[in-house]
C-alpha cells in the first residue's frame, strides 16, 4: 500500500519533470530529483529507497542516522548547517545545498583539509531577501565573491540554491528562479573555472509547489518532499 502510493506519486512527478523539460527544450537527464525525506516516516523512506536513489535531509544528525541504515542512497543535506556540524555533514552528505555564509564555507574548507576530502557544496541565495530565510543576499554574494573563490581550492562550489517565497501560484516563483539563473551566469563569467573547483553548473531550485516552473527556468536539482508522500 505505502509502496504503491509512493510509486504513483513518483511516476507523476517524473512525468511532470519530463513535460517541463519538453516545454523548455531541455534534456530530461539534465534535471535530478532530490527526494526530501525530512518529514517522512521510516517506512516511507525504505519504500522509496526501492524506487529512487537521491534523498535530501534537513538535519545532519538525521541524515547521518538514515545514511547508516541506507548506505546505498546518495544523501544530500538541504537544511541549515551549523558550523559545529560541518564535520558530520562532510562525512555523510554527497552534496551540501545550504551553505549560507562565508564563515560556514571557510569552516567546510578547513575541515575538508583536515579530512583530506573536497566537500561538494551549493551556495544558498536569499533571492527574495525575506528576513525569515537564510542565505547570501545577491549583492553580498557579489561583494564576497573573491573571498569565496579563495575557498575553492578546498571546497567544490558546484552551484547555487534558492527557495522561492511561499505562494499558492507557482508562477509567482518564476522571477526568483530567473534571478538565480542570471546570477549563476554572471558569476560563472567572473570565475576562472579552469583553475578552481568552481563549476557553478548546478541550480537547486523548485519544491513540491513550483518545481515545473523551476525546471523551465533552468533547475538541475529539484527538491521535492510533501508531494512524494501525498495520500499517505
Ligand atoms: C522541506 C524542504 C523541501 C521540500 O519541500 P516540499 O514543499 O515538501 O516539497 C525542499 N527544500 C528545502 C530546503 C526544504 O526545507
Amino acid at each position: 500500500m505505502i509502496a504503491e502510493v509512493i510509486k504513483q506519486n513518483l511516476t507523476d512527478i517524473q512525468q511532470r519533470m519530463q513535460q517541463a523539460c519538453a516545454v523548455s527544450k531541455r534534456d530530461p537527464t539534465s534535471v535530478q530529483l532530490v527526494a526530501v525525506t525530512k518529514y517522512a516516516d521510516w517506512e516511507w523512506v525504505t519504500a522509496l529507497a526501492e524506487q529512487h536513489r537521491v534523498f535530501g535531509e534537513n538535519r545532519p544528525q538525521q541524515l547521518a542516522e538514515r545514511k547508516a541504515l541506507l548506505p546505498q542512497i546518495q544523501w544530500h543535506l538541504t537544511g541549515q548547517l551549523q558550523r559545529n556540524k560541518a564535520r558530520l555533514a562532510i562525512e555523510t552528505a554527497t552534496l551540501i545545498h545550504s551553505v549560507d555564509s562565508l564563515r560556514l564555507l571557510q569552516k567546510l574548507a578547513s575541515v575538508g583539509r583536515q579530512l583530506n576530502v573536497q566537500p561538494q557544496v551549493l551556495l544558498q541565495i536569499n533571492v527574495s531577501e525575506e528576513a525569515s530565510k537564510s542565505g547570501f543576499y545577491t549583492a553580498e554574494l557579489r561583494s564576497l565573491w573573491k573571498d569565496i573563490l579563495e575557498c575553492s581550492s578546498q571546497v567544490s562550489i558546484c552551484g547555487l540554491m534558492t527557495m522561492a517565497p511561499a505562494s499558492d501560484d507557482p508562477q509567482d516563483a518564476r522571477p526568483f528562479f530567473r534571478q538565480l539563473a542570471a546570477l549563476q551566469h554572471e558569476l560563472s563569467e567572473r570565475s576562472d573555472t579552469q583553475n578552481s573547483a568552481v563549476t557553478l553548473s548546478e541550480l537547486s531550485m523548485g519544491m513540491s509547489g513550483d518545481f515545473t516552473v523551476a525546471i523551465e527556468e533552468g533547475a538541475t536539482l529539484v527538491r521535492i518532499g510533501s508531494r512524494l508522500f501525498e495520500g499517505l
